[in-house]
């Protein structure tokens, strides 16, 4: 490691929970909040789906609808820095649509979230250690939908066939780890210049769709962020990632009136957020020594950034609507199970 820093990190795994605030709409059509946080304990919640039935769960940490990106953001930036003390780092969304896994990460212009705080952080932190560490970054920016990698900042992807002939594919390296050769890896300098590739990014993940937001959410999205160092009396080089990622919609699709289409997707993503969860609760048993990376894309893009000394960090996102109770008692169940 380059640096000794004190580690804050108590475990390599944190879940946190968020939920968000009970939406205009909601309140329209009747709906209730079903979940409590109380104001002092910021590591329990309440769901209370119906009269007299009251369950506990249990994270690292709860947040609220009150709570704001900048009080999110602190508590996730211990996470963010030990990518520059050469940790591997992966940052996860997971949730069903509509309860916030794209404001948590991307945010909107004026209330920005993880994505762009956490690269905000990494320029700072360069810059102080600059006497001692010379740092460079690069992002990537990719998304996997029906199980194939779309490259998100290859402005000719934008072309179906184009993106039939240059299929990316997960590869073994010689040192063990995993890369996509051709995926492109944007050097950056400057925090501007980070502001523009999520933006290219984000722009083309809609492209092919009628409805953004609908395809948003049936794809896993990856913004992977290459921190490369020299000690600059050392000469010791060193290389981490940290992977900061939307993941598809968790809810379950309604079979009957699924056309094939739909059917393949939701199969797809039902089967990497399962091996995620595997993957997850195999890392937190710490019993398992075999841990189940190669089930899914998802799981196999991540293998050199997810156990070990990495560090994860999932959001699990929740809605607090009475109407969503049975997504938000699954989602509940699906953290539980990774902690
Ligand atoms: P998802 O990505 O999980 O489908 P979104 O991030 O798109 O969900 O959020 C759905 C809507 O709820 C958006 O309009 C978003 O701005 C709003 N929202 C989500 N979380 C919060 C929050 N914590 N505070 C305020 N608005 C939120
Ligand atoms: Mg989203």
């Amino acid at each position: 490691r380059l640096n000794n820093e004190l580690i804050e990190l108590k475990g390599n795994i944190r879940v946190f929970c968020r939920c968000r605030p009970l939406s205009a709409d909601e309140v329209t059509h009747g709906c209730s909040s079903i979940v409590e946080i109380e104001p002092l304990c910021e590591t329990e919640l309440q769901f209370l789906p119906f009269e007299k039935e009251r369950k506990a769960f249990r994270f690292d940490h709860v947040f609220g609808p009150e709570d704001s990106q900048e009080a999110v953001f602190a508590e996730t930036v211990p996470v963010v820095r030990s990518v520059m003390d050469g940790f591997n780092v992966c940052i996860f969304a997971y949730g069903q649509t509509g309860t916030g896994k794209t404001f948590t990460m991307e945010g909107v212009p004026e209330n920005r979230g993880v994505n762009y705080r956490a690269l905000e952080e990494l320029f700072r932190m360069s810059e102080e250690r600059s006497a001692s560490v010379a740092y460079t970054f690069s992002v990537s920016i990719l998304e996997l939908y029906n199980e194939q990698i779309n490259d998100l900042l290859d402005e000719t992807s934008k072309n179906i066939i184009s993106c039939l002939i240059s299929r990316l594919e997960i590869k073994q390296t010689s040192d063990g780890t995993q890369d996509v050769p051709g995926l492109i890896d944007a050097p950056i300098y400057t925090i501007d210049g980070v502001w523009e590739k999520l933006k290219v990014g984000a722009k083309n993940r809609s492209v092919g769709s009628t409805n953004a937001n609908e395809l948003s959410s049936r794809s896993h999205s990856f913004v992977r962020v290459t921190v490369r160092s020299e000690h600059l009396v050392t000469g010791q080089q060193s290389k981490s990632y940290m992977w900061l990622v939307d993941l598809a919609g968790s809810e379950r699709y309604d079979k009957t009136g699924a056309d094939g289409e739909r059917l393949k997707e939701s199969q797809y993503i039902n089967k990497s957020l399962s091996a995620l969860g595997d993957v997850m609760s195999a890392l937190a048993s710490k019993k398992s020594s075999h841990i189940p990376y190669r089930n899914s894309k998802l799981t196999h893009l991540l293998q050199s950034s997810l156990g070990g000394d990495c560090k994860t960090l999932m959001f699990v996102q929740i809605s607090p609507s009475s109407s969503d109770a049975g997504e938000t008692l699954n989602s509940l169940k699906y953290a539980s199970r990774v902690r």
